[in-house]
């Protein structure tokens, strides 16, 4: 078991160590050449207390030669160099001006270092606070009740932290399917992310002194599945529990895809298509095509599609149209429900009994 000590090891470094606080995030492989810049442009090693020296004309153009670099013509020590931007005036993005790095806009800093073959790779290191900021308007919406955009943010904070600790002695931590998020979300960002992020800054659940897989989704539709049977993850703090989304009618939904539809979707005929096997929960785990084949219900959903088999919670009827899905929930349904999250809040509970009604057993603890 390693994630514990290393915890501990990150509890035990000092107060404003970036070893805790930043995130690394792979943006993008280029060619052997990419430019850089942003208003106040300056390069230095790829350490967050390095020294760093101005570029005047704010533009970089990084060149690969062999495994080195060279920066506007001239060669830098080592396989990577690290750029950050001037301080920003505007009292409404605190923090560094954004770097445009190849075809990204990021906050932060962003390293080009010498990757495989005569490649380059980008990465943007961003404060974790910055990222769940930018992050949070693409993960629940800004509109919901600030006790639940509370609990999404220390859910998220929780699940990026241990994304980071998994991967924490690799260049980066996070991969670029996360890269869509952090776009998205920098053009979302929102005074009330913001006041989430901040009210609840530092704070991340654990078990057992180490994060927790904090997984989410959308609606559960009544009741939350267990990590086992929503992700092959056994994990005592995801076990289903009731929820309040149930009754409200954005988590029910219905679908209705003809014979063709089934049959494209499927590259099966499946003229008997019938439930088979479910979870305790009610979710759909098997189904039966009509000719003894069968399919893991994880897969029909996967290739009916996400929309539009929002949950595999749902029953099923042949009708002269062709199939009527009738379902409950939107996602996984593991962990943190987010319309529950906001049917619990509009009743006046705090984000800290949202985060234990979800996450039984997990603690809550102030990281820094
Ligand atoms: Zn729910």
């Amino acid at each position: 078991m390693l994630r514990p000590v290393a915890l501990v090891l990150l509890l035990l470094a000092p107060l404003g160590a970036s070893a805790v606080e930043t995130l690394r995030i792979a943006i993008e492989d280029t060619g052997s050449e990419v430019r850089v810049s942003g208003k106040g442009l300056a390069s230095g090693p790829d350490s967050e207390d390095a020294d760093f020296t101005p570029i005047a004309s704010g533009q970089a153009l990084i060149r690969r030669k062999g495994e080195r670099l060279e920066v506007n013509g001239t060669l830098v020590e080592g396989d990577s160099v690290r750029f950050r931007a001037g301080v920003s005036n505007d009292s409404a993005a605190p923090g560094t001006e954004p770097l445009k790095a190849g075809a990204a806009q990021v906050r932060g800093d962003v390293v080009v270092r010498a990757h495989h073959r005569n490649s380059l790779q980008l990465i943007n290191v961003i404060p974790l606070e910055d990222y769940l900021a930018a992050v949070l308007g693409s993960e629940m919406p800004v509109s919901f009740p600030a006790e639940a955009l509370k609990a999404q943010a220390v859910a998220a904070r929780t699940y990026a932290l241990q994304k980071k600790l998994d991967a924490y002695s690799n260049d980066f931590h996070l991969g670029s399917s996360v890269l869509h998020q952090v776009y998205g979300g920098v053009n979302r960002e929102d005074p009330r992310t913001r006041a989430a992020v901040d009210a609840t800054r530092g704070q991340v659940l654990t078990y057992e002194l180490a994060p927790i897989e904090a997984y989410f989704h959308a609606s559960c539709g009544g009741r939350t599945e267990s990590g086992f049977d929503a992700l092959q993850r056994s994990l005592p703090y995801l076990r289903p529990v009731d929820c309040p989304c149930g009754k409200l009618p954005a988590s029910r939904w219905t679908a209705t895809l003809s014979d063709a539809d089934i049959k494209a979707a499927l590259r099966h005929p499946a003229q008997g298509l019938k439930v088979a096997a479910r979870t305790r929960t009610n979710r759909v785990t098997r189904v039966t095509l009509g000719d003894g084949a069968s399919m893991d219900g994880v897969e029909l959903r996967r290739k009916l599609g996400y929309t539009r088999l929002k949950s595999l919670d749902f029953d099923l009827e042949r009708t002269d149209r062709g199939y009527v899905f009738t379902g409950r929930g939107y996602g996984h349904g593991a962990g943190l429900c987010q319309w529950g999250a906001k049917a619990l809040a509009d009743k006046g509970r705090e984000y800290r009994e949202i985060l234990s009604h979800y996450y039984p057993g997990a603690e809550l603890q102030q990281l820094y």
